[in-house]
């Protein structure tokens, strides 16, 4: 689902955020990503799901050779097989739960009452049925999450990338959301998990440890 072959990201500046990254992730994994603030996790997350391109290097995801791809080609990648989820849960303010949602397939060519519909399934899949019409604000910090992943997962695609998803969260709220995502891993998709949260990490079947730059453990849970 993910290759990563010797990836380097250096910012304008000089910032060196990835320094000869290798990493394989096989389809219906389920990975931590952990390491300290300034390690370069959120980088190697964004050249993962293709909104930033490496320096140098190889990224493949799902098959596609990132750089054999157009921006317009990446976008279509990402819209059709990529997932995100944010600790800022990014819901648009002032749209009701369901057209949140159904936003979510607006690059995906489906019709209006058919992307309702299917907003209406993911929502009732992460159990707020009940708060279809209700905006952002009027939604708790979990059941943003929520509203969020219904968002990441309505079009089906086969890999989620998170960035501290509980970050913002109570703890029983984060549990929650940690449950849904073992649910989607579940169900086969590949979920991929930036996370301060050390409980957390040591309750997915792989921790990938980054520091500077670079993967300097990659663990895997018996
Ligand atoms: P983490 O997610 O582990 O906290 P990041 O990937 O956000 O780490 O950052 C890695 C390094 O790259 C840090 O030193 C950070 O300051 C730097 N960095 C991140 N984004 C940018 C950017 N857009 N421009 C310049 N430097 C950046």
């Amino acid at each position: 689902m993910i290759v990563l072959e010797d990836v380097r990201k250096t910012y304008p500046g000089g910032v060196t955020a990835l320094d000869g990254v290798c990493l394989t992730v096989a389809p219906g994994e389920l990975a931590a990503i952990v390491g300290p603030s300034g390690s370069g996790k959120s980088t190697m997350l964004h050249v993962v799901g293709t909104l930033d391109r490496p320096s140098a290097g190889r990224v493949a995801v799902d098959g596609y050779d990132v750089a054999g791809l157009s921006d317009r080609g990446l976008s279509a990648l990402r819209a059709a097989r990529i997932g995100f989820v944010f600790q800022q849960f990014h819901l648009a303010a002032g749209v009701p739960a369901l057209d949140n949602v159904a936003d979510g397939l607006l690059y995906r060519g489906v019709a209006r009452t058919e992307r309702r519909r299917r907003a209406a399934a993911a929502l009732a899949r992460v159990g707020l049925s009940h708060r279809l019409d209700h905006e952002p604000h009027e939604l708790s910090g979990g059941e943003r999450q929520r509203v969020a992943i219904a968002r990441a997962v309505v079009g089906d695609p086969p890999l989620l990338l998170a960035d501290e998803p509980t970050g913002n969260l109570d703890s029983a709220s984060g549990a929650g959301v940690m449950e849904l995502l073992h649910d989607l891993h579940r169900g086969g998709t590949t979920v991929v998990i930036i996370t301060h949260d050390r409980e957390i990490a040591a309750g997915l079947p792989r921790q990938v440890h980054m520091r500077d730059g670079r993967i300097v453990a990659d663990e895997v849970t018996p």
